[in-house]
């Protein structure tokens, strides 16, 4: 369902990617493990052209775009096939929660005002947001903001929701929550690739773990494979220091 060949991308003269390759299949859920700077949440942008690679090619569901050759057109088609959930949440401050779930399918998937109330008001019920549909930004929690974050992307009905680091800008005490609805759409068979710090997480919920270090994916596997018996001397290293 989403196929990437040698995606290359560069920072001035920093190489962050060095040629990455993935095929991930429809229902799967990836984590994307790795220490910092290590190019996962690159390796993210670069899956929806928020980044543009350099080289390669992308592919989501029936889109695939040559990098290289990549217009503004191509660029936009790709990104439509899936949604964000980012670290800091993106909400609109001056719009209400219902507002900020409407505003992508009124805006970019062209939905009358009434077909976009129905489903925003679903999605944030899935989310347990149901009774703060009139409140602003503000007057909710980072675990709450984060889940109109979540709403907002599954509304959108993408073939992949592409997580960001969901749970690292929150107290503790708030990553729970974030955490079980993320864990519950998982179920429901929705593809997913999510970039996390929370180890136990992604034992939990991963298909498929990928452990990236240096631009390029080290390792890859079940998260039995990944966590019980790691191949690699830099994933074992990893997983000892966070742990
Ligand atoms: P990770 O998500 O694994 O922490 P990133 O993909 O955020 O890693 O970053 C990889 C490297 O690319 C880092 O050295 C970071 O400083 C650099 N980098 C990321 N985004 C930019 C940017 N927009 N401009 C310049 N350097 C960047």
């Amino acid at each position: 369902m989403i196929i990437l060949k040698e995606i290359k991308k560069s920072f001035n003269k920093l190489q962050v990617l060095q040629g990455i390759n993935l095929r991930i299949d429809r229902g799967e859920v990836v984590t994307i493990l790795g220490p910092s700077g290590s190019g996962k949440t690159t390796l993210l942008r670069c899956l929806n052209f928020l980044e543009k690679p350099e080289k390669g090619i992308v592919q989501i569901g029936n889109i695939q775009v040559n990098a290289e050759k990549a217009t503004k057109k191509d660029m936009l088609s790709i990104r439509k096939q899936s949604a964000m959930v980012f670290q800091h949440y993106n909400l609109f401050a001056h719009k209400t929660v219902l507002e900020n779930v409407m505003e992508g399918l009124i805006v970019a998937k062209k939905m009358k005002k009434k077909d976009a109330r129905n489903i925003s008001e679903r999605v944030l019920e899935k989310v347990g947001l149901a009774d703060k549909l009139q409140h602003y930004p503000s007057q909710l929690s980072g675990g709450q903001q984060q889940r109109v974050g979540i709403a907002r992307a599954l509304a959108l009905n993408p073939e992949v929701i592409l997580f960001d680091e969901p749970t690292s800008a929150l107290d503790p005490e708030l990553v729970g929550e974030v955490l079980s609805v993320i864990k519950e759409i998982a179920r429901e068979g929705i593809t997913m690739v999510v970039v996390t710090h929370e180890m136990s997480f992604a034992k939990e919920v991963s298909d498929r773990v990928l452990f990236m270090d240096g631009g390029v994916i080290v390792e890859e596997g079940t998260p039995l494979e990944i966590f019980n018996a790691p191949k690699e001397d830099r994933t074992r290293r990893f997983l000892q220091r966070v742990s």
